[in-house]
């Protein structure tokens, strides 16, 4: 069974199997959590990124979607990236943000990793409202049949951290 745990601080000081980014399409860097993990990763990781736009992904990695490279200097194995749909008053975005969760496990299964470190998608640069967010987030998770040991996410302040606690509290008992 995952094991669903919280942790207030940077993504990219956690020593886990796989790291996930919060990218966008483009797949070549942006600010928020991308900017900090190829700041922080080294160029590797970006090269990488490059490859699999030229490759796999000229028109860029759709919202919902994942894909995996290795983690350059990062104390982790893997990052996937992921897109998390921009937040929209007026179109219910939800099924494209719980993709998000639901893919990246699903990579992460393929990579056969245990632990998997997560940022709140979509609630930076993405405006997606943090309480709904957590709440989609950790219904997503704990409804999906994931192999992986330890689903940590990682909020980068006691607001973010706070709304993802609450939400936990709230998940329906297993
Ligand atoms: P998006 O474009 O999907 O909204 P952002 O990277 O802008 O992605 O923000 C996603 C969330 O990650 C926000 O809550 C932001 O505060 C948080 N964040 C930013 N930097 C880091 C980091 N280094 N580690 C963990 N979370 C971070």
């Amino acid at each position: 069974m995952t094991n669903i745990t919280l942790a207030l601080g940077d993504i990219t000081e956690q020593t886990v199997d796989a790291v996930v980014n919060a990218a966008n399409s483009s797949l070549l860097g942006g600010g928020g959590v991308d900017g900090a993990i190829h700041r922080r990763g080294g160029p590797d990781i970006l090269g990488e990124c490059r490859d699999l736009r030229a490759s796999r992904y000229g028109k860029g990695l759709p919202a919902g979607q994942a894909v995996a490279t290795t983690a350059g200097r990062l104390p982790a194995r893997w990052v996937i990236h992921t897109v998390g749909p921009v937040f929209s008053a007026t179109e219910d975005r939800s099924a494209t943000l719980a993709s998000c969760y639901r893919e990246s496990l699903r990579i992460a299964d393929e990579l056969g990793a245990r632990t998997v470190a997560f940022p709140a998608v979509s609630t930076g640069v993405y405006r997606w409202p943090l309480d709904d967010a957590a709440r989609i987030a950790l219904t997503t998770v704990r409804a999906a049949g994931t192999s992986v040991d330890e689903v940590r996410f990682v909020l980068f302040d006691q607001r973010a951290y706070d709304a993802f606690a609450t939400a936990l509290n709230e998940l329906p008992p297993r």
